[in-house]
């Protein structure tokens, strides 16, 4: 797909990796819509992109609202007249044991770690996806859709709600590219390892110099390394249903 002049929604645009994709596109020329819970610093971000003399919007929109999304999608359209790739990057993590002892004390995973992160990052993948889909099969054309998994989704210690989202992303991008493909629509994923981004600013310094001490290249990931591989997925038309590994060579 040529990305010049396409409209790309990516949420999360806020910061971090969303924010890093935006800043990327706008150099390439592409209209960006641009989610956020946070507008305050979404609006910080569309600015930077404006500058470039790009169209660039803000939509403070909650993922996870089934009535925020499919009013989102619509207003895009309107705005825009068309809708070509959907980044779905917005992400939270609620970290925490599924249970422990601390201090003779049982402590476990609440529920509401659990569906905070459920909602956000997997429910909010779904709307998104399949809000969408639904306008690229009203406007009969087609597009791409991107999907940020983890190298979590494997099963990562403290993280039983984050893994199982980013499996869950994974395995939704190989249904809808099997689901999509016959509309000439592709979707891919991106399972980044540890990106030098403000969600990992917030893991402690002591357990992040452990993970890099892990990490085969001794380093975090820098979000412009994510982006080179939304490029390639965008710029690859036979990419379809598969999941680009970009973790600095870290299993977990
Ligand atoms: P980040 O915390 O820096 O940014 C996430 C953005 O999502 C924020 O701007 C936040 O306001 C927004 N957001 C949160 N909840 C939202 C909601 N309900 N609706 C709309 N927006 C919402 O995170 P990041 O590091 O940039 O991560 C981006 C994506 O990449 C996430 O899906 C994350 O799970 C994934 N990821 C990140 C890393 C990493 O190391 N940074 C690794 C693997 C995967």
């Amino acid at each position: 797909m040529e990305i010049e002049n396409k409209v790309f929604v990516i949420t999360g645009a806020a910061q971090g990796l969303g924010k890093t994709f935006a800043q990327d596109l706008a150099a390439r020329n592409a209209r960006l819509a641009l989610v956020d819970v946070n507008k305050e610093a979404l609006e910080q971000v569309v600015d930077t992109c404006s500058k470039s003399d790009i169209e660039a919007r803000s939509y403070q929109v909650n993922v996870a609202d089934e009535s925020e999304v499919e009013a989102l999608f619509n207003q895009v359209s309107k705005d825009f007249g068309t809708v070509d790739v959907l980044i779905n990057n917005a992400g939270i993590t609620r970290d925490g044991l599924i249970a422990r002892i601390k201090d003779g004390e049982i402590r476990k995973m609440s529920l509401a770690n659990w569906q905070a992160v459920i909602d956000v990052n997997l429910t909010g993948s779904f709307l998104c996806g399949r809000e969408f889909f639904v306008k690229l099969l009203e406007q009969k054309k087609s597009g791409v859709c991107i999907n940020i998994s983890s190298i979590s989704r494997s099963g990562n210690q403290g993280q039983s709600n984050y893994t199982a989202t980013k499996a869950g992303v994974a395995e939704m991008t190989v249904t809808w590219a099997k689901e999509m493909a016959r509309h000439g629509i592709r979707v891919g994923a991106i399972a980044p390892g540890y990106i030098n981004t403000e969600m990992v600013a917030a893991i402690r310094e002591d357990v992040k110099q452990k993970i890099i001490e892990q990490i085969p290249t001794r380093r975090l990931g820098d979000p412009s390394e994510i982006s080179h591989s939304v490029f390639y997925i965008l710029e690859n038309d036979y990419f379809t249903g598969r999941i680009i590994e970009c973790d600095g060579g870290l299993r977990i």
